[in-house]
């Protein structure tokens, strides 16, 4: 579990990649620059860490690219002690990228395997999110309303119960769409009864899915 130089050079190579790719918030580009990438990946995809491209993890899911993390971080607009939900742990990259920049971490995932894997990483690299095995789609009524809600896989719909999760002025990031391609959405919540809602994009994501596993 070494983060050398050599990694430290080619993360700091990405983030001048992602600046130029119109990431200009400096706390996400900072945050990007602290947290070790490869250590998040399987030993086989390590040199792949810092190129600007979202690879395999366990459980046929995905790590996503770096572009796109740090544009739906942007997205957020994280101030330092927001509490945010995250649906899809995944490989636990995005919610060390929360936690770099100072948030209190929800996290939700469908697959146990991939809990269990991220459990045992963060907190040997010092990031200390809340993990939960379970259905995305649920959210977390014990621990709302949260000020920040991001989800990291492709959903056809908003999620309802998320939508009553969010606090009033918070902010929801999601790729909305079918499984080709998805538009990244953020939703404000400007009152008890109000949302905005605006686009920013096509990416394309993995599904997410009902249930657990
Ligand atoms: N944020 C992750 C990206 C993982 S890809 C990272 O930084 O690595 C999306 C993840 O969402 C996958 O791990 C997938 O299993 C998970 N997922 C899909 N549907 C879900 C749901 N309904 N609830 C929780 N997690 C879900």
């Amino acid at each position: 579990m070494e983060d050398t130089y050599l990694h430290k050079g080619l993360r700091k190579k990405l983030v001048d990649e992602i600046n130029k790719k119109g990431i200009n918030d400096q706390r996400v580009l900072d945050a990007i620059n602290q947290v070790p990438r490869h250590l998040f990946m399987d030993s086989s995809f390590i040199h792949f860490a810092y190129k600007d491209q979202a690879f395999p993890i366990a459980a046929n899911q995905t790590i996503s690219q770096p572009f796109t993390v740090a544009f739906q971080t942007q997205l957020l607009n994280i101030q330092k002690s927001d509490k945010v939900l995250e649906v899809g742990t995944g490989s636990g990259y995005q919610a060390a990228v929360l936690i770099a920049m100072g948030a209190n971490v929800y996290t939700i995932e469908r697959f146990k395997v991939l809990k269990m894997k991220a459990q045992n990483l963060l907190p040997k690299l010092g990031y200390h999110p809340h993990f939960f095995y379970g259905d995305g789609y649920e959210g977390l009524p014990t621990y709302a309303p949260f000020d920040k809600i991001i989800i990291t896989a492709a959903a056809a719909e908003v999620p309802k119960k998320l939508m009553e999760q969010l606090k009033v002025h918070g902010r929801m990031v999601l790729p909305l769409g079918n499984n080709t391609s998805q538009t990244m959405t953020l939703i404000e919540r400007s009152s008890e009864h109000d949302y905005n809602k605006t686009e920013h994009g096509l990416f394309v994501f993995v599904p997410m899915l009902k249930g657990k596993v």
